[in-house]
């Protein structure tokens, strides 16, 4: 079993790149693709670049030219849900394309496809949401420097179920916030792949989970959270919980 896994930046893949055990690199369309051994798993890992469509595009190459076999994607997102706080964390049930509109049919409808939210693996979005349980609850409160656990108010983080939402556009008002709340059903969290990368799965048949952790609250303080945030937390929270997630594959 071969296991894609993909991050949109590379301040993401920092810590985990270096566990890569006989790293190979290969470079296709720009994108730098590792492959080897990751916690004892198949894994080619790469950075897929931000937006939708070069996490789309990233996706179809790791189907189509290195046979992967699931795909995951970790990274960070903007809580929407007023319940979710910066450390907090989010595993998709599925995800929708917020910035899709077209005339008929459900809100964001993807036409010729018919559907709007996009369903993820369940057997292996459980497998994700226990592992990122175990790693917020435990490891991650030690790999975050306290002074920054302070500065993000984090202290006892917890992890959801429930709808993403992504779009090309960087989430950082009140005022879009609410609309995204108000339209988007059992929405957690906004960011800007996970609904390009369950398309391109849902498309190809390929099983794929999406974990986000929260690094700001998509309002007019998000910038400034995002930048320390994926700085100084977002590669533990990559690191953690894909290895954690890795140890419960079979
Ligand atoms: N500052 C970067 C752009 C970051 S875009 C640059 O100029 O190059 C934000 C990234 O984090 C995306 O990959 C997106 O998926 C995620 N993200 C985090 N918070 C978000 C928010 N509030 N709205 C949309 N995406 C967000």
């Amino acid at each position: 079993m071969r296991i894609g896994v993909i991050c949109a930046m590379h301040e993401e893949v920092d810590l985990i790149r270096k566990d890569m055990q006989s790293d190979k690199i290969e470079t296709i369309a720009g994108r730098d693709f590792h492959i080897g051994k990751l916690y004892g798993v198949d894994t080619v890992l790469v950075v897929s670049r931000i937006g939708k469509v070069a996490s789309a595009i990233t996706t179809s190459i790791l189907i189509d030219r290195f046979n992967v076999d699931k795909v995951v994607f970790s990274g960070t997102a903007g809580g929407v849900d007023p319940k979710m706080n910066v450390g907090d964390a989010v595993v998709a049930t599925s995800s929708v394309q917020h910035d899709f509109k077209v005339p008929g049919g459900d809100m964001f409808r993807i036409p010729l496809l018919d559907i709007s939210y996009l369903p993820t693996d369940e057997e292996l979005s459980k497998k994700a949401m226990e592992a990122v349980q175990e790693y917020i609850s435990n490891d991650m409160l030690n790999d975050i420097p306290k002074q920054y656990l302070d500065e993000f108010k984090i202290i006892s983080p917890k992890v959801e179920m429930g709808v993403i939402a992504s779009g090309d556009e960087f989430v950082c008002s009140k005022e879009r916030n609410n609309w995204l709340y108000e339209n988007v059903k059992d929405i957690k969290c906004v960011e800007m792949e996970g609904a390009s990368v369950a398309q391109a799965c849902f498309e190809y048949g390929v099983p794929y989970a999406i974990i986000r952790v929260i690094s700001d609250c998509a309002n007019d303080d998000a910038s400034v959270d995002f930048d320390l945030f994926i700085k100084e937390a977002a590669c533990h929270f990559t690191r953690g919980t894909v290895k954690a997630l890795f140890s419960r594959l079979g």
